[in-house]
């Protein structure tokens, strides 16, 4: 049998642990701090899967897969982690991200509405359209409780034989097994500078105190605003978030309060967007990072000096809902029953995986 440690227990290794153990490998997962950490990004309190992704289809594919997998985890553990909530994209013009996403919708055969913005305003209960072309309602995304799925993953790869340690690894006292997998979010440009290149900025995030009508209520996205939430999910709220890039920060020492600056740009985006809330108080705040990529696309790829090594990071601000599809296509290229795709390699990078960050990050 084949022997692997998988560093880190954020959603991507918790997902590769798991799917590893599932094909028969003997398997250690080793995380610094407790896995769901609030430090790690996946530990959010919750993430959005949607399947729009402009022109790159790649992920689209991706996440269409990690959608029936999370449903599968959820039915088989009896555990929620999946609000099928839909996600809008608030489109300001009709050509653009949104509007190039629809041919691979349109190939998945995910389910989907392009609206006029006068038949969107019931999507939620206070809802201007002001400055819209169209509204792209995407049914078969939804909302993942993010810090409890990856928990949930864990717990799962453990009952499957994964033994679960605390502990910090580092490249000089690297663990001894036939494959070593470090997934390490932002930590991993520190554990390896000479061959990975991140940059891990701050982001804040509000939820905003709604009454019940704002309860399943779908997640959205305005990508040229630009900001994204979704409706109130578990009694945290209606959450806005500014996704402009934030300070470069240190996930272990940075101080996890919101800025006021960043508040005051959610607040005016909500009473703009959906007036009701114009004085809702802020009922919660996260501090978060994205570990960004040059081009932001993900890095799966081996160490160029320990072909054993495998580095995985580079989630750009939109890893989450992949996981356990990430899971199975790290395992295959593992394995050896496929090769890494050459958007994800070490080394100069040129791509684009098509995000909003991916220019302002
Ligand atoms: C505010 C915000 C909103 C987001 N929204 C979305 C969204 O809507 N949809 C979406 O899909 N994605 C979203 N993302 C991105 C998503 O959360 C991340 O891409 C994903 O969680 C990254 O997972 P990871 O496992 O790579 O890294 P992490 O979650 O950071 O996990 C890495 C883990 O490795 C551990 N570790 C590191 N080094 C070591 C070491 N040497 N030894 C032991 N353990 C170690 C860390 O403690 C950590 O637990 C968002 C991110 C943020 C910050």
């Amino acid at each position: 049998m084949s022997s692997a440690c998988v560093v880190g227990a954020g959603v991507f290794g918790a997902s590769i642990s798991r799917e590893l153990a599932l094909r028969g490998w003997e398997v250690t997962l080793v995380e610094q701090y407790a896995p769901g950490n609030v430090r790690s990004a996946s530990g959010g309190d919750t993430r959005l899967l949607r399947f729009a992704h402009g022109g790159v289809d790649w992920y689209a594919d991706l996440a269409w897969r990690a959608r029936s997998l999370w449903i599968d985890l959820q039915a088989e553990t009896g555990t929620r982690i999946w609000e099928p909530v839909g996600v809008a994209w608030f489109a300001q013009r009709d050509d653009g991200f949104e509007a190039r996403s629809r041919p691979a919708l349109d190939r998945l055969g995910a389910a989907y509405e392009w609206l006029a913005p006068e038949d969107a305003r019931s999507l939620y209960p206070s809802f201007s359209t002001d400055g819209l072309a169209a509204v792209l309602l995407e049914n078969d995304a939804g909302v993942l409780r993010a810090r409890a799925a990856t928990q949930l993953l864990v717990e799962d790869a453990a009952r499957r034989g994964v033994r679960v340690e605390g502990g910090r690894v580092t490249p000089d006292a690297a663990p001894g097994a036939d494959v070593v997998v470090w997934a390490c979010g932002p930590w991993l440009a520190g554990l390896f500078p000479e061959h990975v290149e991140l940059k891990t900025t701050r982001r804040d995030v509000f939820f905003f105190g709604g009454d019940a009508t704002w309860q399943g209520r779908p997640g959205f996205c305005e990508y040229d605003a630009p900001y994204y939430g979704h409706g109130d999910i578990a009694g945290l709220g209606v959450k806005v978030a500014p996704d402009v890039p934030g300070d470069e920060v240190d996930p272990d020492t940075i101080d996890r309060l919101p800025l006021p600056a960043r508040e005051r740009d959610a607040r005016a985006y909500a009473a703009r967007r959906f007036p009701a809330l114009a004085d809702a108080p802020v009922v919660g705040g996260r501090v978060c990072q994205y570990d960004l990529s040059v081009d932001t696309h993900f890095i799966v790829d081996r160490h160029p000096e320990r072909p054993d090594w495998w580095l995985v990071g580079g989630s750009s601000g939109h890893g989450f809902k992949h996981g356990p599809a990430l899971g199975e296509y790290v395992a295959d290229c593992v394995a050896g029953a496929r090769e890494r795709e050459s958007f994800h390699a070490l080394g100069e990078r040129f791509g684009d995986a098509g995000l909003r960050t991916a220019s302002i990050g």
